[in-house]
This record gives structure tokens, sequence and C-alpha cells, in this order.
């Protein structure tokens, strides 16, 4: 059937009836531009006898809706909308004023004869948006058609010999480590302390002033020691079955070592605890040297340093700092070193845990080749990565539930009993996303028959909300010496 686009009128009130649109109609566009190219698109999807109500009706089924409030409004008086229909189309967000619009689309024009329910003012803006929407999915990635349901990933896990994984919080939160950005996340939990940002406990010039606003919730995070999830054991396992090109993550906590992924293939893209440095002169111990004082909420010194501390120095003089990324710290090198060299051998990515919102590391997704596949395991979607698969739910579930279908065995000391359950795969009603749900948990489809796909993903991020069990003092100002 021709895609080009037909749109009614009502011959009573002489209004313009748009054409349905949903995900799947909006998918085949974007395909049908990215694989065709511009002539050919607009070509099929644009009839001869055009109008700027054609113009708009592109721009939806692209996936976008116009900026301009004024135009809308004046749009909206001729259009109906029919029952049932979505009231918004866009799934990427609002078009840009900035971005450039470098297709010719003026060869398009309103036939003179027929009379265009808008000015052409506002139908060259239309045009103008147009562009933009098309420029912008010309520079999308589009997910890989190939995978339809999360059994489809099976073949390309057990096949992929250069696995990039990265990792976010969400991989640790099942052992207790609060996620950063979440409503029960740390940030909100040191909302109280009266920073501007929250974020200010990790900003290096603070620490450079005052280092006991750090020492004053460094506890908070200090990862417990000897411990890791289910999770951190499939990358393990992903390592020893020679599939794991490297781990990025974003974790300070060290757990993915714990489980035994090697030094050369982690990249803690956010340093961890495992080492701590002087402020001032640069020697360097191991983290947990200074895990006691962590705990006490006292500032470490440096024994090279202490005497020289004095109320005319900085507060930070002679103070050891775990080797963390503090916000204006540069990212360790490797990251960077290694990246570049990974991305091109990379032939799977798995991102777990993460809702990619941090900067460099949010970008691996956009710097890889478009063809290579990339699944999310997370509790929520992210639709920024514009992934295959999205596998939503417990990340350890999820682990657990690829790896029974892989055959394979987490090396971890409950597998047994993790294995002993069902799991269950769940289309949720957003594209390419499926719940993974464990038999014991009361939303599995045979506790309780009421359980709605819709519900699931709700219901997991309540269950996974970390207690709020510790306060926060202050008042971290004595110091002590580090031998
Ligand atoms: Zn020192």
């Amino acid at each position: 059937m021709s895609p080009v686009l037909r749109i009614g009128r009502n011959a009573h009130t002489g209004k313009y009836i748009l054409p349905p649109s949903s995900h799947e109609s909006t998918e085949q566009a974007r395909t049908f531009l990215k694989t065709h190219g511009l002539k050919s698109f607009l070509d099929a999807y644009l009839p001869e006898q055009l109008t700027s109500i054609h113009i708009y009706c592109l721009i939806r089924l692209l996936g976008f809706e116009i900026k301009n409030r004024r135009l809308l409004w004046d749009l909206s008086r001729h259009l109906e909308t029919p029952r049932g229909q979505r009231a918004n189309n866009s799934n990427s967000g609002p078009l840009s004023s900035t971005e450039s619009a470098s297709h010719n689309l003026s060869k398009y024009r309103v036939n003179s004869s027929s009379k265009d329910p808008l000015s052409s003012d506002q139908l060259a803006r239309l045009i103008r948006d147009l562009q933009k929407a098309i420029n912008r999915v010309l520079s999308m990635r589009l997910p890989l058609s190939s995978f339809s349901h999360p059994s489809s990933i099976i073949p390309i896990l057990l096949s992929a010999k250069n696995i990039i994984v990265l990792t976010g919080a969400g991989v640790s939160t099942s052992l207790g480590i609060p996620d950063f950005r979440s409503s029960e996340g740390f940030y909100s939990r040191i909302r109280h302390l009266g920073l501007d940002d929250p974020q200010d406990v990790f900003s290096l010039d603070i620490f450079r002033k005052d280092p006991s606003v750090f020492y004053s919730i460094a506890h908070l995070v200090l990862p417990p020691q000897r411990m890791f999830s289910p999770l951190h054991a499939f990358i393990k396992l992903l390592q020893d079955r020679g599939s794991l090109l490297r781990n990025y993550t974003q974790n300070i906590d060290n757990f993915e070592s714990h489980a035994g992924v090697d030094k050369d293939k982690l990249v803690q893209c956010h340093g961890s605890f495992a080492t701590a440095t002087c402020f001032t002169c640069g020697w360097k111990i191991a983290g947990e040297r200074i895990y006691s004082n962590i705990r006490k909420m006292e500032l470490p010194l440096c024994p090279h340093c202490i005497d020289k501390r004095n109320p005319s120095k900085p507060k930070s003089f002679g103070v050891l700092k775990p080797d963390i990324t503090f916000f204006g710290e540069s990212l360790p090198s490797r990251f960077h070193s290694l990246l570049r060299k990974d991305l091109e051998k990379c032939d799977l990515l798995l991102c777990i845990g993460t809702s990619l919102k941090v900067a460099p590391v949010s970008d691996i997704p956009k710097l890889l080749n478009d063809n290579v596949p990339r699944f999310l395991i997370n509790r929520d979607p992210v639709s920024h990565g514009q992934f295959d698969i999205n596998l939503l739910g417990l990340c350890d579930d999820t682990a657990v539930y690829l790896s029974k279908l892989c055959n394979w065995k987490i090396p971890c000391k409950n597998w047994q009993e993790l294995a002993s359950y069902d799991y269950e795969c769940i289309k949720e009603p957003q594209k390419r996303c499926f719940s993974i749900i464990r038999s014991d948990n009361e939303y599995f489809p045979e506790n309780n028959k009421i359980a709605t796909n819709a519900k699931t993903a709700s219901q997991l991020e309540s269950e996974s909300k970390i207690e709020e069990n510790t306060t926060v003092n202050t008042t971290a100002t004595s110091g002590s010496k580090i031998n």
C-alpha cells in the first residue's frame, strides 16, 4: 500500500481529519526515510496536491511536534481530532529552533489554485520544521529489526566476542547501595544539608575549600567490603567465556573487582574507593586504610603533610581524598585511551542499571557503529539510548533469566537457588520493552491474575527502593593522621 498521506475533510465543518498515527507508523516512516533517502521519501509520502496540513501531518508522522504555539493554535482550528488518536505523536521532543536545515524542500509548493488554511509565512515555518525533523531522523540510529523479543538476543549473546558492558548504580542497589538520582537516591537523602546543589558534595572546588563537606557524607557512599551481586558475577561469567571486551562502570564501589572481573577488563570511569591520594603532595595509599576515618566522619590526613597544616593554609591541605572522580576533575585517562579502540572492536553493547545521564559515559552508545546491537537491562526504559531491546526489572533477575536461556551458570554462591525460580518475560506497552519478573514476585502472572502488563514496571520501581536508614552529620571537622 502506498504510504502517501491521505487527509480527509469533514463535509459539514470543513475541518481536516488527520490519519491515525502510531509508534509503528512512525518507525515505518523513519525507516523509509533512512533507507530510501529524502527524495524518495517525499515523493512517496506527499501527494501532488499539497496543503500545509500535509506538511504538519508528515512532521507528526516522523514523531515530532512543532514548538510554535501560535502556529499550533492556528492549525488546531482547522483540524478534527478523531477519538482514540494520540493527542501528541511526538516521541522525540519538540523541534529545536537551533538546528540547521540543509535539505531543500522548496520545490514542494502548495498548489496556488487551492486555498491553503495557513498563511504563506506559517507554511514557510512548517516547511522549515519539516526540514529539521528530517535532519534529525537522518542523524538518528534506528533499532535493528532483527530483535523483536528477548529470546532473539540469545544467539548474539552466545556468539559475541567483544562485549562492552556499561554499568551504573542500578547494578549495586540490590546490595543496599543507594543510586544517586532516583527519588530515594543519595542526592535526595542529603537534600537537607542545604547545599545549592546536592552534587556539590562531589565538587572539587568545594573539597579544596572545605573537605569536611565531603567527609560528612562519605560514609553514606562507602561500599561494604567484599560484596558483589549476581549481576556483577554475570559480568565475570562473560569474562570467563572470553567474550567480555571491557566493563565500563560508573560505580565507585569496586564490586566488579570483588566479583573477579580482571583489572584490565575493568574501567572505573568515575574512579573508586580502591585507592586514596593526598590532595597536596600526591602520596597514594590503599583506600581501605582511610575507611575507618570515613566511617567516623574524620578527615584522613597525610603523614608527610600533617605537620605543615596551619590555619593560613587551605582546609584541604594534606587531606587524603579517595580516588573517585569529582565534578571538576577529568575522567581517568584510561577511559579515553581504551574507549576509542574498544568502540571499533565492540560487537555487542549491554547497558545495565544506568539511565545514561552523565556525560561522557552516556555518549558511549552514540559513538558505536549503528549496526552494533545494543540491549538495555534496567529498571526503567531509557529512550535516548535507542536500544534494540529494553529488558526492564531488577538487574539480577534479568541476568539470571538470560543465563538460564543461554544454559549458563552465574558464578555466585546462591546460583542454585536463583536458577530454581521461574522467570517470566512480559511485553510492556512501550515499544521494544519487556519486563522480567521472578516467580516469587507478587506480580508474577501466576501469583496475581489481576496484574496487568502496564503495572509491572511501576511495581518493580517501588520494590527496588532503598530504605532510608542513615542520618547525616555535617560536623566532620576533626582530622586524623594516616600512618
Ligand atoms: Zn601529603
